[in-house]
């Protein structure tokens, strides 16, 4: 792991506000209702929701910086099994994917935070600066690769490809999001719903990425 991306909570038909949190780095977000904090990734709303995401080395931390209020991480998977970090601590996580709440309870308001997968080194010379590089590197390991090749496999709805690959129709959201996003796909001007099930599959079969889905399936 070499960073993580924070992303904030989902405003609907819109993409949400993200923030990358380089490895050795660390990025701050809050509840924020005057416009005007500081917060790296400010999040619209009212709760005492405030803290930061650090990354290194195999693990990223969450330091809770509320004085009252504790926060809450939990798997994306298992939203139901939260961690809570007391106001003041600072707790190491492991996962790939994981949900930090302001509550137990997984509401309206959450942030998303993804461990970012390496980047291939960089090339000793450097590359034309007219030739734009193809799309990033996609890791097959990942659950976010498995979700594109349930989408590009026909599976429309959050709720099928949640059923199939056995996780929650929030984490598959969350993983069209991040797609999206590290695919640097454009946002349409007349956003469609599930516009970005239909760009995704089409980039993904333009590019060729799910060409060899079946051995990716069986790998
Ligand atoms: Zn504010």
């Amino acid at each position: 792991m070499t960073g993580v991306t924070v992303q904030g909570p989902v405003e609907r038909g819109r993409s949400p506000r993200w923030v990358e949190v380089p490895g050795g780095g660390t990025r701050t977000f809050g509840t924020c209702a005057c416009g005007l904090c500081s917060w790296d990734l400010p999040i619209a709303g009212e709760p005492d929701f405030r803290g930061a995401v650090a990354a290194d080395g195999p693990v990223w931390w969450v330091a809770n910086l509320s004085d009252r209020e504790p926060l809450f991480v939990a798997d994306v998977d298992r939203p139901g099994e939260a961690t809570a970090v007391r106001p003041g601590e600072r707790l190491p996580f492991g996962y790939d994917m994981a949900i930090v709440t302001p509550a137990p309870e997984p509401g309206a308001l959450s942030l998303t935070v993804f461990a970012t997968v390496a980047e291939p080194p960089r090339p000793l010379v450097a590359r034309c600066p007219a030739i734009r590089p193809g799309s990033p590197r996609l890791d097959p390991g990942a659950r976010y690769y498995a979700v594109l090749l349930a989408l590009c496999d026909g599976a429309p709805t959050s709720a099928a490809i949640a059923a199939r690959l056995d996780m929650s129709p929030r984490a598959v959201d969350a993983h069209i999001d991040y797609l999206v996003r590290k695919l640097e796909i454009p946002e349409p001007t007349l956003r469609r719903n599930g516009w970005k099930r239909t760009a995704l599959i089409a980039h993904a079969r333009s590019r060729g990425i799910v060409r060899d889905r079946r051995l990716a399936r069986t790998a």
